[in-house]
């Protein structure tokens, strides 16, 4: 699962990663998002109210529902469940 990694870039920050810092990948190799925006994005939706658009997900490529919150970064958007997914996989939490 290592290596390749000189051209990881978060799609949210557009920050290249170095090697050893995680980043949580989407169905498209071009689509991911990095630790810190992860983090950022969960309080960011927190507050946010949910709202009906015709916005799909990046990662899982669901439509928005009732109670599912986007996060729109530059050319891509992800859902709090993702975000909450990613999270769990980048910093191993929960349980
Ligand atoms: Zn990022
Ligand atoms: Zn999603």
């Amino acid at each position: 699962m290592i290596g390749m990694n000189k051209d990881r870039i978060c799609s949210f920050c557009n920050q290249p990663m170095a090697g050893e810092n995680p980043m949580f990948t989407g169905p498209d190799v071009d689509i991911r998002i990095c630790a810190d925006c992860a983090s950022f994005a969960e309080e960011l939706l927190q507050d946010e109210p949910a709202a009906e658009t015709d916005d799909v997900c990046s990662f899982c490529g669901r439509t928005q529902e009732h109670d599912m919150k986007l996060l729109f970064g530059p050319e891509v958007k992800i859902c709090n469940e993702c975000i909450a997914f990613a999270n769990k996989q980048l910093y191993g939490k929960n349980s």
